[in-house]
């Protein structure tokens, strides 16, 4: 997808032949992680949102009986009539977790509940609506296909199923798949420790007054959210000045207790001089021009082993840049296999301004027209410290590298932020 660097640059465009496209930057930090290898044990209500170490293999057919699909009679489908109606003898009654104990003959039925297993023998069951009861007797009609309304041991799982593969974020369906398997523990990758600080003198946490010039610092909270939802271990760390020995400080607090570093501000050009001395000594560093909007500075690197993000400092780049970089590297690191946001192709139904040059993931709200199709439209102004428009927006409008504006009316590709589960 890149563009090649030979295209000439106007100020109609966007395009810098220094920056890496973020496709580019994604790969490169895939490239240098693996995933973790420690697993643990834990029991399926643990494990929810975990993601599986192991294959899990059913050990059981689910259901494990042939069962009744509805209320009504079982009997022998050989018992049903071709035409008309025939007369059956009732030999008892079958319950969900209470069987018919007996062992019906041909010519016979058995009252059944949905879920009660199959008498020994029988494979049809008749829906009361197609049976009248005539004393201890019932009368059947010739509706009923032999064998309907059963259902067969093991035809949701048959035992030696594989059920869940390996890399699979368990969900809440996975937990009661796990749990309708009788199976007690799962083995799932250890949770990641994931260290954050802000950095930036004129930053202030909540509680604290701010004097001019002062701003409340808002990233350790988007990425502590961001963080909680993948389900890793989150370290706040503060607010680090702009000082070379506070910094250093905390890139060494942040090697020795968590796998992840992830810090926000001071990666632009001139700031980014201190991480770099910083790094260069105890660790390595990359300092990308991503071409993408907004986000466009991001340092790669490790700190002894630690690897270290550092995101850009507005707001919205924090986040954008998570998304798009963190969160496929995290879940990376957790073994996941899908590790991409899903894209929809909807129709935009605003006006969208944009040079070509660089990716741009615009605040977007998905919505249904009239006609009940979905449609996308944009929040309002789009500055990368209008944290507000990530709040408003339920998806990115993601606006390819080579696309200029885009008119209403036009299909364009987004990341919808939530889905059902
Ligand atoms: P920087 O990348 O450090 O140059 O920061 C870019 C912009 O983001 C500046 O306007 C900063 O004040 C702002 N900023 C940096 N860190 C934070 C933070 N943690 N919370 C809110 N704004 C921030
Ligand atoms: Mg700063």
């Amino acid at each position: 997808m890149s563009k090649p660097v030979s295209k000439s640059i106007s100020c109609q465009d966007d395009f810098d032949p220094e920056s890496l496209p973020a496709e580019i930057a994604l790969n490169r930090i895939i490239d240098a992680l693996e995933p973790v290898s420690e697993a643990e044990r834990v029991p399926p209500r643990k494990a929810l949102w975990r993601v599986l170490a192991e294959e899990i293999v059913s050990n059981i057919n689910v259901p494990s009986g042939t069962n009744s699909a509805m209320d009504g009679y079982a009997v022998f489908g050989n018992d049903i009539p071709e035409n008309g109606t025939a007369i059956l003898e009732l030999a008892g009654s079958s319950f969900a977790g209470k069987p018919f104990s007996g062992t019906p003959q041909p010519g016979q039925a058995v009252r059944i509940m949905t879920g009660a297993v199959m008498p020994p023998g029988m494979d049809t069951v008749i829906m009361q609506e197609h049976v009248s009861v005539e004393g201890e007797r019932i009368r059947i009609d010739d509706a009923t296909r032999p064998g309907a309304n059963v259902r067969q041991a093991g035809e949701d799982i048959a035992a030696g199923d594989p059920v869940l593969g390996k890399g699979h974020r368990l969900t809440p369906a996975d937990l009661g798949l796990i749990a309708s398997l009788g199976t007690e523990n799962v083995l799932v990758s250890r949770k990641l420790r994931v260290a954050f600080f802000s950095t930036g003198d004129e930053l202030r946490s909540v509680g604290e007054e701010l004097a001019d010039g002062q701003i409340y610092d808002s990233n350790r909270y988007t990425l502590y959210g961001m963080l909680e939802r993948l389900g890793v271990e989150s370290i706040d760390m503060g607010v680090i000045r702009d000082d070379r020995e506070a910094l250093r400080r905390g890139f060494d607090d942040a090697a020795n207790t968590a796998d992840i570093l992830i810090t926000s501000g001071g990666v632009s050009v001139g700031e980014a001089d201190y991480v770099k001395e910083i790094l260069e000594q105890c660790g390595s560093v990359d300092f990308w021009k991503v071409a993408m909007k907004p986000g466009r500075p991001l340092a790669f690197g490790q700190v002894r082993g630690t690897w270290f993000f550092g995101l850009p400092g507005n707001p919205v780049s924090v986040m954008v840049t998570f998304y798009q970089f963190v969160q496929p590297a995290l879940c990376y690191l957790m073994g996941m296999q899908k590790i991409k946001p899903q894209t929809l192709k909807v129709t935009c139904r605003s006006n969208l301004r944009k040079k070509p040059g660089r990716i741009e993931f615009q605040r977007g709200i998905l919505d249904y027209n009239d006609n009940g199709e979905m449609v996308v439209y944009k929040t309002g102004a789009q500055g990368s410290g209008i944290l507000r428009s990530m709040s408003q927006a339920n998806c990115f409008i993601v606006l390819p590298m080579d696309s200029g504006s885009i008119e209403a009316g036009m299909s364009v590709d987004v990341q919808p932020f939530y889905g059902i589960v």
